[in-house]
């Protein structure tokens, strides 16, 4: 079967082609500026086939888009499928479900109508993830396609994870709430820690840190989501590469009277001036900070202990939500890459028996990093939310 995975956004379309045999990429690539100047990437994973890099690929909306990406796929020369017809299903990475999706499902009109609801709570994502969609239904009319959400997982949050602390009515009349995020992340990698504790999922507490240019951390009881740091929005929790993090709501206003911004202005800086970016003034990827730290810039060294410092306040409260830890887990760009950043989130946790193991956290991959004395064990599991869509969206459609 032959999975084609699309990640929708307003302006770009990301795309995998997974054989789920093998569960290997036969091809991936980017559709970028759509709308503007379009601007194409293929890269097929099978060998001897060339990569296509193309500016000014004419790519009006989403539709041609997914076109030029059949078109690279069929290829007589550098295509991977002889034709559009082994193509059995698509698979949609979608931002916002609402509380009308705690599972992954097969796209009709009714999913299309409820994630068209949804859109004031993912303005910027769900209209995109639709375009996407609607493009894939015209150009591939046939083949089924499978809507996963971002926050399918944590739709099992107990309310008092859920509800904030402002007037009740702004829950009932709007479904302000927490959602929470990278919810296929977090469902992949504490799935895959429950299996390295022994596979039962019953009274295991797993954490797990989604850190990367955005990050969230969940706490996971039972295989089960019971508290996630992202929001009603991905805005709150630990700060990330731009956006700020949890802090006080007051700040927004102070910030708009005294540089005379909107409050959709200011909402802009938080998203996408702040978090490492905003403290450093250096950049918001981390190796970066890593590079201007070592050099003695004191700013971006701030930036790298208050990030570092709010991951371990959030696992500290974890623990004490959960009742107790049996495994962290660190994945995505940094929790996966960065060594520093890990050892340095695990220090001074040594009380609740969290130790890591330096000689195994210099590893790669999947490694058991829990030091001899760590009562709690310690993973850095690569995520891989691209083909957890797709295995969804295979379970969905051989259901058919
Ligand atoms: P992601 O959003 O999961 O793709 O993660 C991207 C982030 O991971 C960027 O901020 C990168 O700086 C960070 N990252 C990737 N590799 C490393 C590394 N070796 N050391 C530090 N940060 C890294």
């Amino acid at each position: 079967m032959n999975i084609l995975v699309i990640n929708a956004g307003s302006s770009s379309l990301k795309y995998q082609l997974f054989d789920m045999e093998t569960q290997e990429i036969r091809a991936k690539g980017l559709c970028e500026r759509i709308g503007i100047d379009g601007k194409f990437t293929y890269k097929p994973q099978v060998e001897g086939k060339q990569t296509i890099d193309a500016a000014d690929v004419p790519m009006p909306t989403h539709n041609e888009a997914i076109q030029a990406v059949l078109k690279a796929l069929v290829d007589e020369n550098n295509g991977v499928l002889k034709s559009m017809d082994e193509i059995d299903a698509v698979g949609h990475r979608v931002l916002h479900g609402g509380q009308k999706f705690s599972e992954s499902v097969l796209i009709d009109e009714k999913v299309i109508a409820a994630i068209e609801e949804c859109i004031p709570l993912g303005p910027l994502h769900n209209p995109a993830n639709l375009m996407g969609i609607h493009a894939c239904a015209e150009v591939m009319p046939k083949v089924p396609q499978v809507a996963v959400f971002d926050t399918a997982f944590h739709q099992t949050m107990p309310k008092s994870s859920y509800v904030y602390a402002i007037p009740y009515e702004f829950y009932e009349k709007y479904g302000v709430r927490r959602y929470g995020f990278h919810g296929t992340s977090h469902r992949y990698v504490s799935a895959k820690a429950i299996e390295l504790l022994g596979g039962k999922a019953e009274g295991t507490k797993v954490i797990t840190c989604h850190l990367g240019n955005g990050s969230s951390l969940a706490a996971v009881k039972d295989g089960k989501c019971f508290d996630t740091s992202m929001g009603l929005t991905p805005l709150e929790g630990v700060p990330m590469g731009t956006r700020s993090g949890s802090m006080d709501p007051a700040i927004v206003e102070f910030i708009a009277n005294n540089e005379k911004l909107t409050a959709s202005e200011t909402l802009t800086m938080l998203n996408k001036k702040s978090g490492v970016l905003g403290i450093s003034g250096v950049s918001s990827d981390f190796r970066d900070l890593d590079d201007a730290a070592a050099k003695g810039n004191e700013r971006a060294q701030l930036a790298l202990d208050i990030f570092s410092y709010s991951v371990k306040k959030y696992i500290g409260s974890y623990v004490a939500a959960m009742g107790g830890v049996d495994a962290i887990v660190f994945t995505a760009g940094l929790g996966e890459n960065s060594a520093e950043m890990r050892a340095s989130i695990s220090s001074g946790l040594e009380y609740l028996g969290i130790e890591i193991d330096a000689e195994k956290n210099s590893k790669r991959g999947t490694v058991d990093i829990t030091g001899k004395n760590s009562k709690v064990k310690v993973f850095v599991i690569p995520t891989n939310e691209e083909l957890v869509i797709a295995m969804d969206t295979q379970a969905i459609v051989s259901k058919l």
